[in-house]
């Protein structure tokens, strides 16, 4: 493809590897993987988008990043080496679904879920592999931080993965858990843990592209800003910020410039949100209550769009039935914020309605 060499032309030594995943009935899977080196020697950044494959604000925003970054800096403005790989799961991406499917099954629930394939199995199913490529060419990388870019139905936050409190950084020594919570906090959003422990072996949390770099001493962390199957201008633009604080000179120091730190355009009122309101304090992510009765479920106005204060027993919507007449009230079971809102609208019994973002009392 020559878009690269057009949009990066002599700015940079930029290479693009492509990687052979796997094959399928339709040919070979590659990864085209992104090298931006500097002339100095310096930390690696390793960017990845796309692993899901209906969110594409994510993919959005870091193309808005590298290319602001080749019009703003030369290869002597750079220290060290950002690794990208925009469309992690081109067989999702292509199907514009979370997961994927390689036979006729049409069953969603039976599409294979890349994040919870890693570190992935060379021999494995056709997830793994793919997991299991992009795991190990990354890692060879000896990447400083890694940063899994996706999208969730509204408001946006830090996702840092559980970590051992022995845990140490696989090339400083340093503790793990202290200096992957210090990159993450100067990212720009609000910066929450993820599930609690029973939820996150639940949902196999532990397989994801994130908590497979900090199983291997590697900091790492999940963005999660609006979106899904459309990108919205809005997303780009915290993802294109966040990845800009990620390499700024109090951070990673990659760019020597202070650019965007902390805050965000006011065009960005959903990350603004996450910082003013996450800010302090450490915050869990919290189930939120299922559906009791099946049918149209409805958020209370006002709270749909995520970090509202509620309080344990506070209405926060309601279900209504066939004639659209109420037939269950949903309430907050925790004091909290509300992070999010299940995306979709007709519910059955026993969906999850949404999630909360909870103070931790530790
Ligand atoms: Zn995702």
């Amino acid at each position: 493809m020559n878009f690269w060499k057009n949009a990066f032309g002599g700015f940079y030594m930029i290479r693009t590897y492509e990687v052979v995943a796997g094959d399928t009935p339709c040919g070979p899977v590659t990864l085209k993987f992104i090298e931006i080196k500097g002339k100095y020697a310096g930390p690696t950044l390793v960017l990845v988008s796309g692993v899901h494959g209906d969110e594409l604000s994510s993919i959005g925003g870091l193309y808005l990043f590298l290319d602001e970054l080749a019009k703003l800096y030369g290869e002597d403005g750079i220290r060290g080496k950002i690794l990208a790989l925009p469309f992690a799961n081109p067989l999702a991406l292509m199907q514009r679904t979370w997961g994927f499917q390689l036979s006729g099954v049409s069953d969603v629930a039976l599409h294979e879920n890349l994040n919870r394939c890693f570190p992935g199995d060379p021999t494995g199913t056709f997830g793994e592999r793919l997991a299991h490529v992009i795991f190990t060419y990354l890692l060879g990388m000896t990447p400083d931080l890694v940063i899994d870019l996706h999208c969730m139905p509204s408001s946006s936050c830090i996702i840092v993965d559980p970590i051992a409190p022995d845990a140490v950084s696989r090339h400083s020594g340093i503790v793990l858990r202290d200096i992957t919570w210090n990159l993450a906090e100067k990212l720009g959003l609000g910066v929450v843990h993820d599930f609690p422990d029973e939820e996150y072996q639940k949902e196999r949390l532990y397989s994801s592209l994130s908590a497979a770099f900090i199983q291997a001493g590697i900091p790492a962390c999940t963005v999660e800003v609006p979106g899904g199957p459309v990108s919205v201008a809005e997303s780009e633009g915290i993802v294109k910020s966040v990845i800009w604080n990620a390499v700024s000179a109090r951070t990673l120091n990659i760019v020597p410039a202070e650019k965007e730190l902390y805050n965000f355009p006011v065009t960005c009122p959903n990350a603004w949100l996450s910082r003013s309101e996450l800010g302090v304090g450490k915050y869990a992510c919290m189930p939120g209550p299922r559906a009791e009765k099946s049918g149209f479920f409805r958020p209370l106005a006002g709270l749909a769009k995520g970090f509202c204060k509620v309080r344990k027993g506070t209405l926060i919507g309601e279900i209504l039935g066939g004639a659209l007449e109420k037939v269950a009230d949903v309430r907050s079971p925790v004091d909290g914020f509300l992070a999010y809102f299940s995306n979709v609208s007709m519910v059955s019994e026993g969906d999850r309605l949404c999630w909360f973002f909870v103070e931790e009392k530790k």
